[in-house]
Formats: structure tokens, C-alpha cells, sequence
């Protein structure tokens, strides 16, 4: 068995790693005693994109480059990364918690026999064992869980591990390994569409503005949007919202949403039932506006403004323009 911790890069398809990248990095190196490598499944990687990896602490980066491997098929993609780890036995595999790492992931592991550690909020090692920790039940509870057997894999909580200051400059050693991406018959996507938001993304964002059935209709999330526009948020939404068809399912944050741990969190109208906690809990600050002083989200808050969502938002946008004056 090697050392390595290997970590799979995520990259925004067109030829860039995200920058959760540099927090799975940081603590692949931390754990490795700096032998964090990158595995690059990819169709294209920007020369660039190698370089920011280097930056972000990856010691080496395998990278696996073929058209064949784009879009994401876990037919495609698993038996090229098995074969590899079977040829080069790492310690560990991490990778961050994004839709497609959920499944590539844990087919992984599977595909390996080994076990498989999601949605991890921290890592430590008590001798040669790593021990995981996870939220259960809802984020209720937090279980620490350990491996038979290597490799190690596990994914990781975006905005909870701690990225390290780039190093600027730092050489990319790149290995490109010869392999062969089976003929996966399966075609699962036909067409992909890029559709932005011109807020940054849901899951990277440090700041997360979130509206709930308090909001009243699809035409209000407009005042949210002024606010994250002006302060560089994302805008998500609790399930009730998005079950009226007033945001897309991406948009959801929660049990059956997504998973968030932004530096700020700014829930409006939001009760706080425990499957929408469940996908926010971990954000560092968390700010409620709710005109019900009994809501169940002024239980986790570190700040809660009791009042109409209408008036507190639009004020909340005017200050911020004063303050970062725009
Ligand atoms: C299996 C399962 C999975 C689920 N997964 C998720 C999930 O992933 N994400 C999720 O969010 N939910 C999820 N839910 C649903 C969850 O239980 C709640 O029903 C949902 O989160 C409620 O959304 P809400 O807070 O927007 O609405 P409500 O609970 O109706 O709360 C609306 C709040 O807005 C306040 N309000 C109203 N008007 C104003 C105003 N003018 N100004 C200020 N405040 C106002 C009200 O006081 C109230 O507290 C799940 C449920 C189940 C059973």
C-alpha cells in the first residue's frame, strides 16, 4: 500500500478545478504529511487549471484526459479510476461533496470493497486509522466512523475544511498514465445546459441569501436577488419554496437539497424545520428573519431580526449599498 491521498478533482467542465478543490487539497496534505496528489478525470485540463492544483498543495497530479470521459458516466469513469488505484494502491481517497462525486465515489469504493465515509465534516488520523466524522439523522448527530481496509474514501463537506495559503508559482508535476475507457453503452445525457445565474454558485458561495414560503411568490425572490447582487451572494431556497415552483430544484438547500456551509448564511422567511437545517447547519454565521418570534430557525441563529421580510430586506440592501458603497 503507498501513502499517497489521493483527491478526485471536480472541475467546472471547462478545464478548471473548483476552488473546493484547495480544501480537499489542503487537508489530503495535512492527513499525508504532504502527499495530497490530484486525480484529473477530464476531457480537457487548462494548463492553468494543472497550475492552481499545484498552488493548492497537489504534490502530483494524474491526469486522465480523454474526450471519452466527458460528459460524467460512472459506466466510464470507475473502471479507469479502479484500474489506476490498483496500479498505484493509494491510502486514501477524497473527493468534495458535489452531485457527481456522490455517486462516482461511492461506485468506487464499491467497485474496490471498501468502505465509503460521506458527506464528512472532519477528518483525523489515530495512529494509521483515519477516522471520519459525520453528521446522521439530520445533522442531529455526528458519528465517527473508521475503515476496515484502504483505501480510505471518503468526501468531503465543502466550506468546512480549511483551505491553506496557495503557493504561488509552485510547479505542476503531471503524470499522464496510459488507460482505456470501456465502451459505456449507457447514454444518460443528451444535452447539457449551461444556465447562470450572474450570483456565484450555490455550493461555493461564502455568502448564501435563502427564501422560504414566507416570500409568498416566485415574483418577491427579486427583492433577495437586489440583496445577494449587492453583497456577492448566492440566493438558494427551502423546499417549500421550491415545491410551489417558485425556484428550480438546484436551488433547494437541505435533507433532499443541497448542502451548504457558507461563512453567512441569511435565511428570510424560513421556519427552520429540521430537514432544511439539516442542509445549513454548519454555516459559521447564521442570520434569521422571521416574523414569528416562535420560529424553530431562532434556536440555531446567531442573530434574528423578528419582523416583515418585505421592510427588513429592502432596508438590509440600502445599508449594504452604504456600507460597500455601491
Ligand atoms: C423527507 C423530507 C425531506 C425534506 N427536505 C427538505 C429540504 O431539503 N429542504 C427544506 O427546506 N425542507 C425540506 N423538507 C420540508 C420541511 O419539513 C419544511 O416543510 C420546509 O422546510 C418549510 O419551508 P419554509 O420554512 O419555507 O416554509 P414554512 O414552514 O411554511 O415557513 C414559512 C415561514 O415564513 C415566515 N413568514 C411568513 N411571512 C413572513 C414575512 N412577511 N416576513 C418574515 N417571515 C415570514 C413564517 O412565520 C414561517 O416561519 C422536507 C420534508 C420531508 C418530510
Amino acid at each position: 500500500m503507498g501513502t499517497a491521498f489521493w483527491c478526485i478533482v471536480e472541475d467546472d467542465r471547462k478545464g478548471q478545478p473548483k476552488k473546493v478543490m484547495a480544501e480537499v487539497l489542503t487537508e489530503a496534505g495535512r492527513l499525508s504529511g504532504g502527499q495530497a496528489e490530484a486525480v484529473w478525470l477530464t476531457d480537457k485540463a487548462a494548463p492553468d487549471g494543472l497550475e492552481r492544483l499545484a498552488e493548492w498543495g497537489a504534490s502530483k497530479i494524474w491526469l486522465l484526459e480523454s474526450p471519452a470521459l466527458a460528459p460524467y458516466r460512472g459506466e466510464a469513469w470507475v473502471p479507469v479510476a479502479a484500474a489506476l488505484v490498483s496500479a498505484r494502491a493509494p491510502k486514501a481517497i477524497l473527493g468534495p461533496v458535489t452531485s457527481r462525486q456522490r455517486e462516482f465515489l461511492a461506485r468506487l469504493a464499491a467497485r474496490l470493497g471498501v468502505g465509503f465515509a460521506a458527506d464528512t465534516v472532519g477528518l483525523e488520523l489515530d495512529g494509521d486509522t483515519l477516522v471520519a466524522t459525520r453528521p446522521v439523522y439530520a445533522g442531529k448527530l455526528l458519528s465517527k466512523v473508521t475503515w476496515a481496509k484502504t483505501p480510505w474514501v471518503a468526501s468531503l463537506r465543502p466550506n468546512v475544511f480549511k483551505a491553506g495559503d496557495p503557493q504561488p508559482g509552485r510547479a505542476p508535476v503531471v503524470e499522464r498514465p496510459s488507460f482505456t475507457v470501456p465502451d459505456a453503452t449507457l447514454t444518460l445525457v443528451e444535452r447539457r445546459e449551461e444556465v447562470s445565474t450572474g450570483l456565484p454558485e450555490l455550493t461555493e458561495a461564502d455568502l448564501v441569501v435563502s427564501g422560504g414560503r414566507g416570500l409568498k411568490g416566485p415574483e418577491n425572490f427579486v427583492i433577495l436577488e437586489s440583496l445577494a447582487s449587492v453583497v456577492g451572494a448566492a440566493v438558494g431556497a427551502s423546499r417549500a419554496a421550491v415545491d410551489a415552483g417558485w425556484r428550480p430544484h438546484r436551488f433547494q438547500i437541505g435533507q433532499t437539497g443541497r448542502t451548504i456551509s457558507p461563512k453567512l448564511y441569511l435565511g428570510f422567511g424560513i421556519s427552520g424545520a429540521i430537514q432544511h437545517l439539516a442542509g445549513m447547519r454548519t454555516s459559521k454565521v447564521i442570520v434569521a428573519v422571521n416574523k414569528d418570534p416562535e420560529a424553530p430557525i431562532f434556536k440555531i441563529a446567531d442573530y434574528g431580526i423578528v419582523g416583515d421580510l418585505f421592510e427588513v430586506v429592502p432596508a438590509l440592501t440600502e445599508e449594504f449599498k452604504k456600507l460597500l458603497g455601491k
